[in-house]
């Protein structure tokens, strides 16, 4: 067969990169980055370069979910079931709860993941169908604040800046972003014009000191949740020095009286104090953002997550008004979005609180419009659910009904004691979901196989309001279904129900007309996209908004004018007072936790996941503090603590990091009940990092502060430990690992990941207070290979040790190719770079068994992968720097030729200057 490339765009990140995929048949080859993209010119980061492996059969046999599944009592397992059997399944119990309990007594909670074609016709389903605004999404967790801050501010939920404003700013404002993980191939972007123009400055704001922070020329190392302080603190410098712009305040604004009279409180003092950064630093904030020439911020879930988040948005917009920093080239708010169509959500209405294209559930006149659009004679006027009050209704009884698609609130909701009350009380919960090993998968009733990243068809649109077509690579697998088709093919079934003998409100045979119609729904909002096609898009590729009918091109940036899309076109200054953290950490909870991204893990690694290469720069969870807290706590690197908040606890081993501040806590927000599980002392299963985290909210923008929670930490007493390693075929490895999985509850403490590069390897780390039963030991044997005859074992049951190796015979030498030690596992500092870099073990023998060895042959561990592209480690980086002279650019330059670290996908260069930095060369030591 000839192979076939596609245009397609990477499904991680807001950045929203162009990629072309390799295809050979219904086989995914290959995928690069699209030269032609603008959101990236080529360039992909780990994830994205690596997405190809993630589709491959061998990985989607093992982890996707290819047909209906029912299960028929909750903790059974799921049964296969026709297409047909479940859409009726599905319909008569959502028809069911609707004529007995009323519309509002279901729930759709959808995902900024899906394709705008997809949140289209859920809404529809939702608002115009059944009647209840009860649908709400995960970008909730990730954007309803910059939703909430744009529209109080500039009057409409619209970034006004682009990705090539980064080449015309003078002065970056990065705030609650940890870019450099988060959105890399922009940051890629924000490094190629730092190197143009040296004399830009950047300014970074954030409690941990991020790759981000270590690029910048300013870090102001914020306290949690200070960041309305901060910026109130910033605007009382500005105005004291005369560094506003009146004339564009008197111009194009309103409210700026009011905000003077409030930031006069915010005197350098308090804010230095409150904030943790020093006056002076302030005053040289003050004076690069509003002096520069053209300053732009960008800024994420550090803002976002918060129960201040609305304020958070607008009080940063607020600087940008008073200076006349936006509306041209290089300068404005930017928020950047986390998911790949956040913004497609927003755009169709996809909350609760929303209608299509960017109207307002509580304006009658909006409701109207889009009742007449529909076709129908309204639509409702009740607010509906938003995620955590969905999930508290759900759990309260109120919510009978769930639908839950493209996402994972087992997983990535905050409170997860609720959310699981909330999925086991619900009388019904379908899970429309591409991969089966999504824990959220776990509490369905019913599961429909939808497709996915290579098969999907619709469009997105990236943070720069920049819609890009998603074509399909290869056809569905299974019996899998496109989003949009289960939609329609769910609500024509239910619209016979509830409105028999009309005509159905879903005639959409493919995504373009869904796209037309809604098109149409955009015609004279801020959004307007009436001059686009899908024949544009195919002809001239990916277009911004606004674009309006005649107009050949989309929109760069917004307000060039100075015209806002409020009543009387001027802007609206937001004199929102600093209102402190919703749960400050106090003396029985001293810590702040606050979580964030891993470089190379996308949300709740369902797909990232299934690549052990992508684990080689962080292989396990953990929990960083800073190093001068573990000492004043007697606790040192390795420990396994037990991470408490008022609603829930944890186990996790621990970290030091000088990253963190003091009184400072983080645990990737990746890490859940997938790979990090647990019993509490009741006995309930423990659910990863969101078991800490708080369901408060902003009163506005309802999204719950992810960011912070107050938690202590505390040495777990549980002596026995064990760890198990082996590689397995790559056909049954993530199957074994899913069957790890399902132990991991029987352990107090347990995690589990892959790893490898080229092949697939399975790690298993369990600690108990007691060695468990025999048949238990021997089911992880089994599942890692180890309980073959010509495997070596020792067992003392009194002493609660087991211990086994496997090993294999790889053409001249022998290598380990499994092992596990329980009850002592102090042989892992030598037995673990055996196995993990295929060292020869040919030495070995029974030695492997004994714990307290030494090994015959010194053992010297490769180190962290810092490179993922070309597996280089920070061993091997800081080895290449030891001799290595001159400036920090020279060094790194050396090390990007003697090593190629970096010079692929560039997602570890911040790491590389960093190194570069912090290791002197030998010789000037
Ligand atoms: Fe995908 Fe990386 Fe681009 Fe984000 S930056 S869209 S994760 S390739």
């Amino acid at each position: 067969m000839n192979p076939t490339t596609t245009r397609s765009t990477c499904p991680y990140c807001g950045v929203g990169c162009g990629v072309l995929i390799d295809s050979v048949g219904s086989q995914i080859t290959d995928v690069r980055g699209d030269p032609q993209h603008p959101a990236n010119f080529g360039k992909l980061c780990t994830k994205g370069q690596t997405l190809h492996l993630t589709a491959s059969p061998a990985i989607a046999l093992q982890t996707r979910l290819l047909q209906p599944m029912q299960r028929l009592q909750r903790g059974a397992s799921a049964q296969p079931l026709a297409w047909d059997a479940a859409l009726d399944l599905a319909t008569d119990r959502f028809a069911s709860v609707i004529e007995s309990h009323g519309p509002d007594a279901v729930g759709f909670y959808i995902s900024g993941q899906l394709l705008t074609e997809d949140y289209y016709v859920f809404n529809k389903l939702a608002k115009g169908l059944i009647g209840t605004n009860n649908v709400d999404t995960n970008s909730r967790l990730c954007m309803s604040s910059a939703v909430a801050g744009y529209k109080l501010t500039l009057g409409a939920d619209a970034p006004p800046a682009c990705y090539d404003d980064v080449n015309h700013a003078s002065c970056l404002f990065i705030v609650g972003s940890n870019a450099a993980f988060a959105h890399p191939v922009l940051f890629r972007r924000i490094e190629e014009a730092k190197k143009a123009n040296p004399a830009m400055k950047v300014i970074v704001a954030d409690p941990r000191r991020t790759d981000t922070a270590g690029f910048s020329d300013l870090y102001l190392p914020l306290q949690p949740g200070s960041d309305v302080m901060l910026f109130h603190g910033l605007l009382h410098i500005m105005l004291w020095e005369g560094w506003l712009d009146a004339a564009y305040i008197a111009a194009h604004t309103t409210g700026f009286d009011a905000l003077k009279a409030l930031a006069r409180e915010y005197t350098p003092e308090r804010v230095a104090q409150a904030c943790g950064v020093p006056k002076e630093d302030l005053y040289t904030a003050a004076q690069w953002f509003a002096q520069s020439p053209a300053t732009l911020s960008l800024y994420c879930q550090g803002l976002n997550q918060s129960s201040s988040g609305t304020a958070k948005n607008a009080t940063l917009i607020n600087l940008h008004l008073a200076t006349g920093q936006i509306g041209k080239p290089g300068a404005g708010p930017f928020s950047l979005t986390g998911q790949p169509n956040a913004m497609g959500g927003r755009e169709v209405g996809g909350l609760a609180n929303l209608l299509s294209a960017h109207r307002d559930l509580a304006n009658p006149q909006h409701r109207a419009e889009v009742a007449a659009l529909w076709g129908l004679p309204s639509v409702p006027e009740k607010p509906g659910k938003s995620a955590v009050e969905m999930f508290q209704a759900a759990a309260d009884g109120e919510i009978k009904a769930l639908w839950i698609a493209c996402t994972n609130p087992a997983q990535s909701m905050p409170d997860q004691a609720t959310v699981r009350r909330a999925l086991q009380r619900a009388e019904f919960v379908v899970v429309q979901e591409a991969y089966a090993t999504a824990a959220t998968c776990d509490f369905a009733d019913l599961l429909l196989p939808a497709t996915t990243w290579g098969e999907k068809d619709g469009t997105v649109t990236n943070s720069e309001r920049r819609i890009s077509r998603v074509r399909p690579a290869v056809t569905a697998p299974g019996e899998s279904r496109h989003d949009w088709r289960i939609v329609v093919d769910f609500a024509q079934r239910l619209e016979a129900r509830l409105r028999p003998n009309e005509a159905t409100l879903f005639p959409y045979p493919s995504p373009e007309p869904i796209w037309n119609e809604h098109r149409e729904s955009t015609r004279g909002r801020d959004l307007d996209i009436t001059g686009l096609s899908y024949a544009m898009l195919e002809q001239q590729g990916p277009q911004q908004w606004p674009m309006r009918t005649g107009e050949t091109v989309g929109q760069e940036r917004l307000y060039e004018d100075g015209i806002f899309p409020t009543p009387d076109g001027r802007a609206r200054f937001a004199a929102l007072p600093f209102v402190p953290l919703a749960e400050p950490r106090e003396s029985r909870y001293p810590f702040s936790l606050t979580t964030g991204r891993l470089r190379d893990q996308w949300h709740g690694m369902t797909r990232t996941g299934t690549l052990g290469r992508l684990f080689g720069h962080v292989a396990e969870p953990a929990v960083q503090l800073n190093p001068q807290d573990m000492v004043r706590r007697g606790l040192k690197e390795g420990d396994l603590v037990h991470v408490t908040s008022k609603r829930g606890s944890i186990l996790v081993p621990l970290q030091g990091s000088t990253d963190i501040g003091l009184s400072q806590a983080f645990i990737a927000m990746h890490w859940g009940a997938e790979y990090l599980s647990g019993l509490s002392s009741t006995g309930t299963a423990l659910a990863g990092v969101n078991a800490l985290t708080t369901s408060a909210y902003c009163p506005s923008s309802k999204q719950p502060e992810l960011k912070h929670a107050a938690v202590k930490v505390l040495k777990a007493e549980l002596p026995w430990m064990l760890l198990a390693m082996a590689w397995l075929p790559e056909a049954g490895a993530l199957g074994a690992l899913q069957g790890l999985r399902e132990l991991m509850a029987r352990f107090p403490f347990a995690s589990c990941v892959p790893f490898g590069r080229e092949r697939t390897g399975v790690l298993f780390r369990a600690a108990a207070h007691d060695a468990p039963d025999t048949a238990l030991m021997e089911r992880i044997e089994h599942l890692l290979g180890l309980n073959t005859p010509d495997a070596l074992r020792y067992a003392d049951k009194r002493l609660g040790q087991r211990r086994a190796a496997r090993l294999v015979r790889v053409g001249e030498v022998t290598q380990l190719d499994g092992f596990m030690l329980a009850g002592d596992t102090r042989a892992e500092a030598w037995l673990k770079p055996l196995l993990q870099d295929e060292l020869a073990a040919d030495a070995y023998g029974r030695r492997l068994l004994m714990p307290g060895a030494k090994p015959p042959v010194a053992i010297e561990a490769k180190g962290r992968q810092i490179c993922t592209c070309f597996n280089v480690t920070d061993l091997a980086i800081t080895g290449r720097l030891a001799t290595c002279e001159g400036s920090d650019d020279e060094r790194l330059a050396t090390l990007q030729t003697s090593l190629r670290c970096g010079t692929n996908c560039g997602s570890c260069v911040p790491e590389l200057k960093r190194l570069v930095r912090a290791t002197p060369a030998l010789q000037a030591a």
